[in-house]
């Protein structure tokens, strides 16, 4: 307890959302405006990474909770959806300038939860900023269209509404940037929320959720629930809940996506990856080096954006030995220690998981140039560390390329030519990002036409675009019609209202019915 108090300045804020009744501080559930205790008798704990020490436990909300939660969403609704654009816009003003005052407290937390660099974490908080910054444009992004004299003293208006409760389920590695792709823009747009944060991460959207209710959301517009596979459920068949966004595993993904549209409702879900840097040969040497090793083991690898493959074009294969150079130099530490670059991984499990895929690819064939396994942390020899890791002469039949780590490995692999970079990369069934290192123009615009991936980045090594676009994964990185925020973000949340008006002056009322179709 007295650990997690000391991460925050603001320990008013964790008092809210946190009981510290028992030694180990339990995660509240926010229902009805109400921060409250479960009722529930199954919790899960909370580690450090770093240490593995458990420094909290979050509940297994009950069911009663659960309908308790989204019956205050219910309610809610009405008045929310009549609340004016503009005073709603306010709420989210205010909820902006609450998170810039306290990110590096909700930095804090992502690290001591989560296990990522300070730096990292602040990252993360930034990246969800700038969604809220966005979502305060709803007066602009929520326009409707209309057109005049369609024919004689007849006009078409059509409106932008939301849908009603929307609910949002997120996973461990962004526990303040995800939220904020979600609940923010749902809200603005008139719905009211229910969000079910990673189990393993609970804290930052706890935080989010109290500065949301300082800044003036009224109750039940946001509530949130946590737990697993019975929370998730319970979301994706609950009739009251029209839309679902999600982002995790393909495994959980394809799932809710199943499941939530067999229930009719609409489902954005953002999924798993294998990313690819190709490196032509003309590339800047030293840039390209810094930003593939920056991208591919920052954050420890457990960026959904990581680029974890590189694809290395002719002559581009002798920086191999550089690339190794640079990798080794990372510092591995926990998330908070000065001078730190990659920190620990999620669990033990996801540890000794990564450790198996890199063993994989030995066993496969592949060369092992650097390994992270059984890195020494001192004072932290219990956390979850996997050292930079590379492993070349990798083709697309291992384990280690077909499988997405998600932990500090390099998978590289080599090509003759462009065209066998770009089928390399097509033939992977993951979409969603992808980057091209070069100094040529023409290579540039011929990799970002005929590669299929969502997002493309020319020298440039992580390419999430900012707020006014849209997250655009493809292929099995997403499921759903409509990506997180930027417009399709506000296409995702409103449904469309036309109004067909007709106001004839008195001296043209009708002389008899018009029973022929209206033309
Ligand atoms: P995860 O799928 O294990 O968990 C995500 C959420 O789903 C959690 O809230 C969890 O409680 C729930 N869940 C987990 N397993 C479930 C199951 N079998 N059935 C129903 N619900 C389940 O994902 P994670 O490990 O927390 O996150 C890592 C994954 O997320 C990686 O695959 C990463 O690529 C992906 N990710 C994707 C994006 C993106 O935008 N494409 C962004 C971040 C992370």
């Amino acid at each position: 307890a007295a650990l997690i108090k000391s991460v925050c300045k603001t320990k008013a804020l964790h008092q809210v959302v946190r009981c510290y009744s028992s030694s180990v501080p339990t995660t509240k559930l926010f229902i009805d405006g109400k921060f409250v205790e479960s009722k529930t008798s199954e919790w899960l704990d909370i580690h450090n990474p770093a240490t593995n020490e458990v420094i909290g436990r979050v509940p297994k909300a009950t069911q009663e909770e659960m309908l308790a939660a989204v019956d205050s969403c219910s309610r809610a609704y009405h008045s929310w959806s009549e609340t004016s654009i503009l005073s709603r816009q306010q709420i989210f003003l205010r909820f902006q300038q609450l998170i810039k005052e306290n990110l590096r407290e909700l930095a804090k937390l992502i690290t001591l939860e989560q296990g990522k660099t300070l730096a990292d974490a602040e990252g993360d908080v930034f990246r969800g900023l700038q969604v809220v910054e966005h979502a305060c444009s709803v007066t602009s992004l929520m326009l409707g269209e209309t057109l005049p004299s369609i024919t004689k003293d007849m006009d078409i208006h059509a409106y932008r509404l939301p849908l009603g409760v929307c609910a949002g389920i997120t996973p461990f590695n962004f526990p303040a940037m995800i939220p904020l792709w979600m609940f923010p823009m749902g809200m603005v747009c008139g719905n009211t929320y229910l969000l079910k944060p990673s189990e393993r991460v609970p804290g930052c959207a706890m935080l989010l959720a109290k500065m949301l209710q300082d800044a003036g959301a009224p109750d039940g517009t946001l509530n949130i629930i946590h737990g697993q596979h019975d929370a998730v459920n319970f979301i994706c068949d609950h009739p009251a809940i029209k839309a679902i966004s999600f982002v995790g595993s393909n495994q959980a993904g394809e799932y809710i996506y199943k499941r939530g549209c067999k229930n009719g409702k609409r489902v954005q879900s953002n999924m798993g990856a294998k990313n690819h840097g190709v490196v032509m040969p003309d590339a800047n040497k030293e840039n390209t080096l810094n930003q593939l090793v920056g991208a591919a083991f920052g954050a420890a690898g457990q960026r959904c954006m990581a680029l974890s493959t590189a694809i290395l074009v002719g002559e581009a294969c002798s920086w191999l030995p550089e690339l190794v150079e640079r990798a080794k130099a990372l510092r591995v530490n926990a998330g908070d220690q000065p001078g730190v670059d990659v920190g620990p991984l999620i669990s033990p499990q996801a540890k000794a998981r990564v450790e198996s895929l890199i063993q994989s690819g030995v066993n496969e064939g592949a060369t092992l140039l650097l390994d992270g396994r059984n890195v020494q942390v001192k004072g932290y020899e219990n956390g979850n560390f996997v050292g930079p890791t590379i492993l070349s002469k990798v083709t697309p039949q291992m384990k280690c390329y077909t499988e997405e780590i998600f932990g500090p490995v390099l998978v590289v692999m080599e090509a003759d030519s462009l065209d066998e970079a770009i089928g390399i990369v097509n033939k992977n069934p993951y979409g969603n990002g992808t980057a091209i290192f070069t100094t040529n123009g023409a290579t540039a615009r011929k990799y970002m036409h005929e590669v299929d991936v969502g997002q493309v980045g020319v020298n440039v090594p992580i390419p999430v675009p900012l707020p006014m676009f849209s997250f655009t994964g493809s292929r099995a990185s997403f499921r759903g019609d409509t990506n997180f925020y930027g417009k399709q973000g506000i296409q995702f949340y409103t449904q469309i209202k036309t109004v067909t008006s007709q106001w004839k002056a008195e001296d043209a009322t009708l002389k008899s019915p018009a029973v022929t179709m209206p033309t």
